[in-house]
């Protein structure tokens, strides 16, 4: 395993954040709270969805549950959630695995595609955390990290296929979904956007941005085109 991928699982292990819908370090993660909760964090910020989700798998406690609920009592749970379309197809896609599933999502990035509500991201985050699937889930906190650690200064969006390439080098046929949560985390606590605490980091020896004293200028976005008057 590349030094970067094995530092960052470590940090990982010790730092990982306490989320409602992971599963214990070593258990399975569930596919239902998996997808359930990457839905739910799409248009939702992380500290709504922690509050939020524990009585979503309460009152749903499987796939098949969710899909024989009427679709007006789930946009009635969602309230409060944001983009009532992410609850249509949440159940929508509940029904598709539900009832042409046999109640299991599906393990590939291409089958998880076809679902309703589900796009490249999810599909990576699900297929990776749920199934091990070696597939980068690029949110916006993997693309930041990716950004700084290999100084990629290509302008977003453009530069995303640079920060995809790096982030593929990396990924580890084991803990691929570890690898995902651990960018995530480190995204969200430590590479921060405005005021990363490069101190705190564990890839900090590796880090072309951090020896440059350049982070904070990654990733860097395309300039705005001026509007016409
Ligand atoms: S050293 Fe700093 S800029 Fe580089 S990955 Fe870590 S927190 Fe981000």
């Amino acid at each position: 395993m590349n030094s970067i991928t094995a530092q960052l699982l470590a940090w990982y292990d010790a730092h990982r954040r306490d989320l409602p819908w992971r599963a214990p370090p070593g258990a399975r993660p569930d596919p239902y709270h998996v997808w359930l909760s990457e839905i739910m964090l799409q248009q939702t910020t992380v500290a709504t969805v922690r509050r939020r989700f524990p009585a979503f798998v309460a009152r749903w406690p499987d796939v098949r549950a969710l899909a024989a609920t009427p679709l007006e009592e789930v946009l009635a749970a969602w309230a409060g959630l944001g983009y009532y379309a992410r609850a249509r197809n949440l159940h929508a896609c509940a029904r598709v695995v539900a009832e042409r599933m046999g109640g299991r999502f599906p393990a590939s990035v291409e089958a998880l595609r076809r679902l309703p509500g589900i796009g490249p991201y999810t599909a990576a985050a699900v297929a990776s955390i749920a199934f091990g699937v070696p597939v980068a889930a690029l949110d916006a906190n993997l693309e930041r990290v990716m950004a700084r650690l290999f100084a990629i200064d290509t302008p977003l969006p453009a530069g995303k296929r640079e920060i995809a390439e790096a982030a593929r080098a990396l990924i580890p046929k084991e803990r691929p979904g570890d690898f995902n949560q651990a960018a995530m985390d480190l995204g969200a606590t430590v590479c921060r956007a405005r005021n990363p605490q490069c101190d705190a980091c564990p890839l900090r020896a590796h880090c072309l941005a951090h020896r440059r004293g350049i982070a904070t200028t990654l990733p860097r976005k395309a300039a705005k085109k001026p509007k016409p008057v």
